[in-house]
């Protein structure tokens, strides 16, 4: 049943071409017969029949479905009841053409649940309208009325309880709208058939029920009681009754001749050798009639059809649902299928060097991940530091010292490297442990070890480090046990400027022009024993208090950035007791993280612009294919939602296409140069030329091979839906009317 109550719809509401499509109508459609609407062009006929059928908007009112009332359109509900219960059947006739005509009537099926029987239930459906023959073929091979009855098999194979139609001969011509005529009738002795044509005649001789239409209102609703008849002389069926005969029958020849008033023709027959020669000497077109041309010969006249005499007998028993169950009507596979053949396309160059450019991106975006992540990515292990107990304390030396902390100075920011030198000079070689960033160097004192001058103890974890990376493997030491005994050199170097105040008074460097900077000069280096190993498990070298004043001597060395790093004896109170100072203090971690990140990005900003413009690049890329991809599929997009499929369904095609487009372009060039970077990453070349240069040249863990996959996935992902999911927020109507003629 179908019922609207006080239904309004306007287009351009509120602008000054607002039109009143549907202007307060009232109906109620129920049972079964054959309902038609017909009014002029413009009327309102479409735009009342989608709303009545559950594709469209509407401003005001109610639509009711089976016992469903909406007081506004509901895409969800909608489509569910409309897959169950209606059927629809278009002037354009809206089949989907990459599929055949089965697998048309197969998504109805789907989406109405019905999924035992298909095939015998598509067979049927396709005879019933006398297309049995035509399973397999493509709708563009068949002509317009086949393309329609396919159309309306398509409505009826899932047994509709409502079939609507709009304007279903609109394109056809005499004979094949009787054709579908005499289905539609037919049809409307088991359902609701409510059917829009502008056709006086059509309504006249097969409508049960006429209900007028003029700007968007009801100006009459009566049943049909006209005895009108048919005259729709079919252009294929030639009526021989009607014409002129004259016979000859001259020994074996027997013929008949049919024709206009004074036909001629002039035919030359000769049977020879088992053969039939026919020469013809006339300029009209020659046509054989045998049993497959279209055209009928029959020995009837022509006359007008009475009343209910034409229309088919259908039995849509077969038809009935049993049972229903929730599939779905998309073949996710025939998607990426489409998309394999526009990977591997020779024709259109566009979107086959798209699959191109996203793959190129992806591989140098890897690339250039994996080249600068080293730097980029803050590691605790190659920049753990110092010591838990060391906290960063905002304040000058000198002021950090009056305060009375529990604890002590402990390091003045200056640069140490720290060597160990192998076997006897001058042949001797060297590794490096460290510098600054990542070795700290602190009194043996602190942590309660016993140390004369000249001796230091090494944390094993450098060892590893240096194992790790090779640089103590190089020069021949393989175990911690022989670091014992070989010197370490602690070289603190200062590179760059320092400040220098005449009068040591840092108001006065910026008052007085006198003062000036300055770049210090090296100091020499210290050299030490290494006299064993500590086990604490920091980047640490431990030396005698005499060795660590001879290091931090020079006070011009201090940073002047007024921090001052001190072990506290306990952090956590000593931060506490300097923030209620008002002074700011943090661990040393947190400080090292905070210097790490604010140098590493600034000298990294241009690898970090050209990784996201590379990303960019790669979504404009996925954007412009999906989005090319669709408008293509466009119209098969706006039919099965017409149809009914569901959004959910589209959306999740979309989301298949888009990842098996990212699997073809952007997956393969990060697997090809994941690949190439961790085969690079385990060579001892690059090892090598690490420890030359001092910096890791690949950082590529497994977390960010995974990460970086994931961001392009995801990114790539949502841009492809973006074309789709825009669409998706329009009315079946409305994508439809793009197709309308
Ligand atoms: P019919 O099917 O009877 O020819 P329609 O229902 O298609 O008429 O249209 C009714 C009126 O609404 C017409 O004036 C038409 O121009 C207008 N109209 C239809 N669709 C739209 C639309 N999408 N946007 C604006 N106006 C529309
Ligand atoms: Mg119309």
């Amino acid at each position: 049943m179908l019922k609207i109550n006080n239904l309004f719809k306007y287009y351009n509401t509120n602008k000054s071409n607002e039109i009143k499509a549907v202007d307060g109508v009232t109906l109620e459609l129920e049972g079964k017969g054959l309902v038609v609407l017909l009014g002029k062009s413009g009327c309102g006929k479409s735009t009342l029949l989608n709303v009545l059928g559950g594709l469209d908007v509407f401003n005001s009112g109610e639509v009711t479905i089976d016992d469903k009332t909406f007081s506004k359109y509901n895409a969800k509900e909608l489509d569910e009841l409309r897959n169950r219960k209606i059927g629809y059947v278009f002037q354009n006739y809206n089949l989907i053409p990459d599929i055949t005509v089965s697998e048309n009537l197969k998504i109805s099926l789907d989406l109405a649940g019905i999924v035992d029987n298909q095939k015998e239930r598509i067979e049927y459906a396709l005879d019933l309208v006398g297309l049995a023959k035509y399973q397999n073929r493509y709708p563009q091979n068949l002509s317009g009325g086949q393309q329609q009855r396919v159309g309306i098999a398509r409505a009826i194979v899932k047994n509709p309880e409502i079939l609507i139609a709009d304007e279903p001969t609109g394109n056809l011509d005499d004979t094949n709208t009787v054709a579908v005529m005499r289905i539609l009738k037919g049809l409307s002795k088991h359902c609701l058939v409510i059917m829009v044509t502008h056709e006086e005649n059509l309504a006249d001789y097969y409508a049960d029920r006429i209900i007028r239409l003029a700007d968007g209102k009801v100006v009459s609703d009566e049943i049909n009681e006209s005895n009108a008849t048919l005259d729709h002389r079919s252009k294929d069926v030639i009526y021989l009754g009607d014409l002129e005969r004259n016979d000859v029958t001259l020994g074996g020849l027997n013929m008949e001749f049919f024709g206009e008033h004074n036909a001629k023709a002039n035919i030359k027959i000769v049977s020879y050798d088992n053969k039939l020669y026919i020469k013809i000497d006339t300029d009209k077109v020659v046509n054989i009639v045998d049993e497959d041309s279209s055209i009928k010969l029959t020995e009837e006249k022509y006359t007008v059809k009475e009343k209910n005499e034409d229309e088919a007998e259908l039995d849509l028993d077969k038809l009935t649902a049993t049972e229903r169950k929730k599939t779905h009507a998309i073949d996710y596979k025939r998607t990426c299928k489409n998309v394999l053949n526009d990977f591997l396309a020779t024709r259109g160059q566009r979107r086959k060097n798209r699959f191109r450019t996203m793959f190129l991106c992806s591989l140098i975006f890897v690339l250039l991940v994996a080249a600068n992540a080293g730097s980029l990515v803050y590691n605790e292990f190659a920049y753990k530091p110092h010591d838990s107990n060391v906290i960063c304390i905002n304040a000058k030396e000198s002021d950090v010292a009056k305060m009375g902390l529990d604890g002590r100075v402990v390091n003045k920011g200056v640069n140490v490297s720290v060597t160990i030198s192998a076997g006897a000079s001058p042949f001797e070689s060297q590794a490096s442990l460290g510098n600054a960033s990542n070795v700290g160097v602190l009194p043996a004192s602190i942590f309660g070890i016993a140390l004369d001058e000249g001796e230091v103890k090494v944390d094993k974890l450098l060892y590893d480090r240096g194992i790790k990376n090779t640089s103590l493997s190089d020069v021949g030491i393989v175990l911690p046990e022989q670091l014992i005994g070989m010197r370490l050199d602690i070289d603190n170097k200062i590179y760059g400027s320092v400040y220098y105040y005449p009068e040591g008074n840092e108001e006065d460097y910026y008052n007085k022009p006198t003062a000036y900077t300055e770049t210090v000069v090296t100091d020499e280096p210290l050299y030490l024993t290494i006299v064993g190993l500590e086990n604490r498990n920091e980047p640490l070298v431990y030396v005698s208090d005499a060795d660590y004043e001879r290091l931090y001597t020079l006070e011009n060395y201090v940073y002047k950035d007024a921090n001052t790093f001190f072990y506290a004896n306990n952090p956590r109170k000593t931060i506490k007791e300097l923030e209620d100072k008002g002074i700011k203090a943090t661990s040393y971690a947190t400080y090292v993280k905070k210097i790490f990140y604010k140098t590493s990005i600034a000298t990294h900003v241009i690898s970090l612009l050209v990784i996201v413009l590379l990303l960019v690049v790669q979504l404009i890329g996925v954007y412009k294919l999906t989005k090319s991809r669709f408008i293509a599929a466009q119209k098969k997009f706006a039919i099965m939602r017409t149809i009914g499929v569901p959004k959910n369904q589209l959306v999740l095609n979309a989301f298949f296409e888009s990842l098996y487009i990212f699997s073809l372009s952007s997956f393969r060039g990060w697997l090809f140069s994941s690949v190439v970077v961790i085969a690079a990453d385990n060579m001892s070349v690059i090892n090598t030329l690490e420890n030359l240069i001092g910096t890791q040249i690949i950082y590529y863990p497994v977390w960010l091979a995974l990460a970086s996959l994931a961001v392009m996935a995801v990114f790539s992902v949502l841009v492809a839906l973006l074309t789709p999911l825009t669409y998706l927020t329009r009315t079946p109507a409305k994508l439809i009317s793009n197709y309308d003629v």
